[in-house]
């Protein structure tokens, strides 16, 4: 998913509109935006993309100085109006808006006790969970009441909640998503991906950091800690796949260090070619990256029909082949009769390699060479990116020999775990270079109970 807020600014709805748009890579199910105008919130949400829930008339009439907005990212399950973010309570001391990105992964047992004590929740996505705690808790003052809740939350968090008087951003003691802010003349905005900054014309002040509760209201921005026992762990599926190559995380821009991944694979590939081709969007910088070390041409090899969705969102396994078709199609001129390295992010369910690598060789490529910028995913993600169960991940079912038949390549190699570190040149953070590596090595960075669920199962 994606976030964005921003605190007093007469434009409030407007901006967080454009906020969204360009955070529309980070979900395509849903979008909202809620404004408040310091006496009232107000909510106008619905399913698809940004452009298509809100028309121009909506956001004219959303009147406010502040606001807050989500674009949601969800498969099978779990869909629905009800489940669109931001979330909003309306109680007698006040209303809470509520945006988050990432996963909690005791969410069903905190529902459980939650509900045992009278709690009825609207939603069946765990971000509701929050508010229960909120409400809950003894304390008097929201920021109270928030620190109490999030201490008890276990997962992945960037959290948005605002009132009438305040905007309230966390993130969790991980780290695990990212979370920047910026600033617009005088006024604070959030975002996950700092791409949303330049779009509206904000400056990038700084990322959130790991456990950091930060307030903006009226007054300024004020920052405290709920949690102490922090690590940095951010999603390292963020710089290989998930965000937009203009934003920096961390310090780090998307772009170049993609770039980065393909020079190290191609130095550990060493593979003869011809060409070298990348599958657009996603693995482009890396594929230039590859091309470049290896002194071998990049080619436009593949192109992509612009008007079609992420494959990937698609809810069964039958539509997403169909998707990748109606997606891609090869340049029959640049591959015919040559030795094709093509470089991807990642492989998943390994439905994208199989197709691509059989739609090169329907155009005459000679010889098709699979190159992936990240290591084997083994093991499903429990903090919000959808990489699937083990049983649908192909790494964590078969050899890499295996799955090289299976998508019948020439060869196939996976950027090893220490390369990913190495390229993406985060030294100096820890451990993992302070990144979760969790898909590909099985360790977690948080506890995982038997009961917690994956963005797609809910
Ligand atoms: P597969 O086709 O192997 O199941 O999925 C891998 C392909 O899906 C890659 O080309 C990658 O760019 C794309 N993709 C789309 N959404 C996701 C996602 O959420 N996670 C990962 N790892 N890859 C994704
Ligand atoms: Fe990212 Fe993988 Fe960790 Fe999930 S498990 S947060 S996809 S690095
Ligand atoms: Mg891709």
């Amino acid at each position: 998913c994606g976030v964005f807020g921003i605190w007093g600014h007469p434009e409030a709805a407007q901006i967080t509109y454009y906020g969204l748009h360009s955070l529309q890579h980070r979900g395509q199910e849903g979008a909202g935006i809620v404004v408040s105008d310091g006496e009232r919130l107000q909510a106008q949400k619905g399913e698809g993309l940004v452009t298509e829930v809100f028309t121009e008339e909506m956001i004219s009439k959303l009147h406010g100085q502040s606001a807050i907005g989500h674009v949601r990212y969800a498969t099978a399950g779990g869909g629905g109006i009800v489940n669109v973010q931001p979330l909003l309570f309306n109680s007698q001391n006040g209303s809470l808006a509520l945006a988050h990105n990432g996963n909690i992964v005791n969410a069903n047992a905190l529902k459980h006790q939650l509900e045992a004590q009278g709690s009825i929740f609207q939603t069946s996505s765990d971000t509701e969970v929050l508010a229960h705690l909120i409400k809950r808790s003894g304390f008097l003052t929201l920021k109270e009441q928030l620190k109490n809740a999030l201490t008890m939350l276990k997962g992945a968090y960037a959290f948005l909640l605002m009132t009438e008087n305040e905007l309230l951003i966390a993130l969790d003691p991980n780290g695990l998503r990212p979370l920047s802010i910026g600033k617009i003349g005088d006024s604070y905005c959030v975002a996950s991906e700092t791409c949303a900054f330049d779009i509206i014309g904000a400056e990038f002040v700084r990322d959130v950091l790991p456990g950091e509760l930060i307030i903006i209201n009226d007054d300024g921005l004020h920052s405290e800690f709920f949690s102490y026992s922090t690590s940095n762990a951010i999603c390292t599926m963020e710089y290989v796949y998930f965000s937009r190559p203009d934003s920096d995380i961390q310090g780090i821009n998307v772009h170049s260090a993609r770039k980065n991944l393909g020079r190290v694979l191609a130095r550990e590939a060493n593979i003869e070619a011809d060409v070298v081709t990348g599958v657009p969007d996603s693995s482009i910088s890396s594929a230039i990256g590859f091309a470049e070390e290896a002194g071998l041409p990049y080619e436009m090899g593949l192109i992509k029909n612009r008007y079609v969705g992420r494959t990937f969102i698609k809810p069964s396994q039958e539509l997403r082949e169909r998707g990748v078709k109606m997606k891609l199609s090869p340049v029959r001129k640049v591959v015919e009769g040559k030795r094709v390295i093509m470089v991807d992010d990642s492989i998943v369910r390994g439905t994208t390699s199989k197709r691509i690598v059989t739609m090169l060789k329907e155009a005459g490529a000679k010889e098709v060479h699979v190159c992936i910028s990240s290591p084997p995913m083994k093991s499903p993600c429990f903090y919000g990116i959808d990489t699937s169960t083990h049983e649908e991940l192909i790494a964590s079912q078969h050899s890499v020999e295996e799955i090289c038949k299976i998508i019948g390549a020439d060869s196939l190699t996976f950027l090893s775990v220490e390369g990913t570190l190495d390229a993406i040149g985060r030294q100096g953070y820890g451990k993992n270079c302070g990144q979760c590596m969790a898909c590909f090595t099985g360790e977690y960075p948080t506890e995982i109970f038997s009961d917690t669920l994956l963005p797609h199962e809910k």
